[in-house]
């Protein structure tokens, strides 16, 4: 079995996890840029993040064989604050790296005007740039904010054919797939949801342009989410295929609309800038 978690922030999680995740079948992961749980107070904050999704865990990726991408953005709840959106300035630059295959995440946190703002502008950026988009929905008022999110999608210049939107549930999935984007699911330990109700949605709605993630970070969450759903499936009686549609086939899919995907994984440097994982040398 072959796993693509598209939604994994691994600067929160440690190298066990990464060995538990190569044992379970992930060989290849997309970590967004987002909130770090601490408020950033300056642009520099964000530039030194970015620069270690591109540099310093694609390396610490390769050593334990899984291929590692990213998204770039400036993530919905600090689009709120004024110290932050400075960094706006910056993305541009940052979009044209190889290692970044999407903008994101985007979206909505309270939908203040704020983020109203910044999220038809960070559309604009993924145009302008020929990425698609990761949106992330509000975890509270979902369908209300999922709604919003459209109706910004459609009068951006992105098609919806290039938007994920993620952290759907029962309550949203049917617009969001009525309105032609890619649906995101983040299955999470013991909120939003679980890999049965995973299971339901997509014995009800199908597996095209489905996506299943862990969206694993530093709060109470799951790295090996995205093989228990897999697991789910199977004992529900979807076949291997399947599985692998949905599991590996789809974010391929998406994330192959950027060009800029590689899933032979990199071969392991031994250092990078200098440092290695190793402490006191070999
Ligand atoms: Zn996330």
């Amino acid at each position: 079995m072959r796993i693509f978690d598209p939604h994994i922030h691994m600067t929160s999680r440690t190298t066990d996890d990464y060995r538990a995740m190569y044992a379970a079948g992930v060989r290849a992961v997309v970590e967004p840029s987002f909130w770090l749980g601490q408020p950033r107070t300056s642009p520099e904050s964000f530039l030194d993040y970015f620069d270690a999704l591109l540099g310093f865990e694609p390396f610490r990726a390769a050593q334990y064989g899984i291929a590692h991408h990213c998204t770039i953005a400036l993530n919905p709840k600090e689009a709120n604050d004024p110290r932050c959106l400075p960094v706006l300035e910056e993305l541009p630059r940052y979009l044209l790296k190889d290692g970044v295959v999407a903008v994101g995440e985007i979206g909505y946190d309270s939908m203040t005007p704020a983020e109203d703002t910044a999220l038809a502008a960070q559309l604009e950026l993924a145009a302008e740039h020929g990425l698609p988009a990761l949106v992330h929905t509000p975890h509270r008022d979902k369908l209300a904010g999922l709604r919003r999110t459209l109706d910004v999608v459609a009068e951006s210049q992105l098609p919806a054919g290039r938007v994920l939107l993620d952290h759907l549930n029962e309550t949203t999935v049917k617009e969001a797939k009525d309105s032609g984007a890619w649906l995101g699911f983040s299955v999470y330990p013991d909120t939003k949801m679980d890999e049965h109700r995973m299971v339901a949605v997509l014995k009800e709605y199908g597996l095209d342009r489905v996506l299943v993630n862990s969206a694993a970070d530093w709060g109470n969450s799951d790295p090996l989410k995205t093989r228990q759903v897999a697991d789910a499936m199977l004992a529900a009686g979807f076949g291997e295929d399947d599985v692998d549609q949905v599991l590996w086939r789809n974010p391929v899919t998406f994330y192959g609309l950027s060009g800029r995907l590689v899933l032979e994984p990199a071969k392991p440097a031994a250092l990078h800038e200098g440092n290695s994982l190793l402490r006191g040398g070999e």
